[in-house]
């Protein structure tokens, strides 16, 4: 068991790409840090650096209390689970699971106590026997993180680990590493490009983007203040809507303007010391689509908000309505009651809820009040 601390943690290759600039991140001891960001953000190359299989340009990497920079990747105590399993064809599961442990000169009879245990806990017991290439993804998929148990690391290291598994499989195997962070109670750090994988998983959650950490917190704040416009269109689905718009003092009160569109929003009362330090300025204005109603079904306790738009295109789901709304020229999205009555080419009547409205400085796209 142990914490991790990237310190000013910087990446660069030859040709002057900065895969990872300047991270800083402190892991607390049994946590379930994920780092999430789209594909090229560097989470592969962060996570590589801290298994010693990447060499640190500048910065630290510690491991506990021990800086790592320069220990080889077989003495950080570590062990990783990569997306492509990297298990030997030729050998057979307990083979493959044992295999560290062997190249460690751990003796025969806790090498199988400790393979059939894992197998246990994985339920791969009956398929110990045989080659990887008689087993689904799923069993591969355990295979790979049994192999990574038995070495029973201060740190487990894992890189887009489900990419491989149809969704079905990809919920059941969330759930299952969730579960098996709490048994083992170690360290895990989780890579995925999947935001949802993220939210679901993640203790804390690490956000990155074009190499630079954006914000680091748990799912629950990552999704009510996100830091920059970055982090609120990158965390939630379908994104949130965003307008160019503008904050406006009158009579003492605080509105948000969207002129292109002609809307004005009543700001709560709780956003205005935040606002009043900002100054009336150009902002960016955020909407998630789940604050956004049917006149006829608003949710309870909300502040609500009522404007129109011309309605594009409804997808019915089941348990929720996706309508697509359109306003002179700019297309935004709610997520409605799925007993909206609301039909294509329809002038709609719609309720903001005011109290989850998010404002962001228009240059530098950091969030000014949540
Ligand atoms: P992610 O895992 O988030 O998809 P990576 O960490 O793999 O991203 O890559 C980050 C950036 O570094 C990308 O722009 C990628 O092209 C670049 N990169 C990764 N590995 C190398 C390498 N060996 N040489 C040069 N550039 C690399
Ligand atoms: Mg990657």
């Amino acid at each position: 068991m142990a914490s991790v601390s990237f310190r000013h943690v910087w990446k660069k290759y030859a040709g002057d790409v900065v895969a990872v600039k300047d991270l800083n991140i402190e892991v607390s001891d049994k946590e379930f840090l994920v780092l999430v960001g789209p594909s090229g953000c560097g989470k592969s190359t962060s996570l590589r650096m801290l298994a010693g299989l990447e060499e640190i340009t500048d910065g630290e990497i510690l491991i506990g209390d021990r800086v790592v920079n320069n220990v080889a990747p077989k003495d950080r105590d570590i062990a990783m689970v990569f997306q492509s399993y990297a298990l030997y064809p030729h050998m057979t599961i307990y083979e493959n699971m044992a295999f560290g442990l062997r190249l460690r000169k751990v003796p025969k009879n806790v090498i199988d106590e400790k393979v059939r245990e894992a197998a246990k806990q994985l339920q791969i017991e009956h398929l110990l026997d045989r080659k990887p290439r008689q087993l689904s993804g799923g069993q591969r998929q355990r295979v790979a993180v049994g192999r990574a148990i038995v070495r029973e690391p201060a740190v487990f290291l894992m890189d887009e680990p489900l990419s491989n598994l149809d969704a079905k499989l990809r919920v059941e195997a969330r759930a299952f590493i969730s579960k098996l962070h709490q048994r083992l109670g170690t360290t895990f750090i989780y890579v995925t490009h999947d935001q949802v994988e993220a939210m679901t998983m993640g203790t804390r959650i690490a956000v990155m983007s074009a190499g630079e950490l954006q914000q680091c917190d748990t799912p629950d704040t990552l999704y009510k203040k996100p830091a920059n416009i970055f982090v609120a269109g990158f965390i939630g689905s379908p994104s949130m809507n965003f307008f160019d718009a503008k904050l406006h003092q009158e009579g003492g009160k605080w509105y948000i303007d969207v002129p292109q569109q002609g809307y004005r929003l009543p700001l709560p009362e709780d956003r205005w010391p935040a606002v009043q330090a900002a100054g009336a300025q150009d902002i960016i204005l955020g909407i998630r689509p789940e604050s956004i109603y049917d006149v006829h079904f608003p949710a309870a306790n909300i502040k609500p908000a009522a404007i129109e738009a011309n309605v594009d295109v409804v997808e019915q789901m089941g348990n929720e309505k996706i309508v697509y709304l359109e306003e002179k020229g700019k297309t935004f999205i709610a997520r409605m009651d799925p007993r909206t009555a609301a039909s294509i080419g329809q002038r709609m009547q719609i309720i903001v809820d005011t109290d989850n409205l998010h404002i962001f400085d228009q240059k530098s796209q950091k969030a000014i009040a949540h």
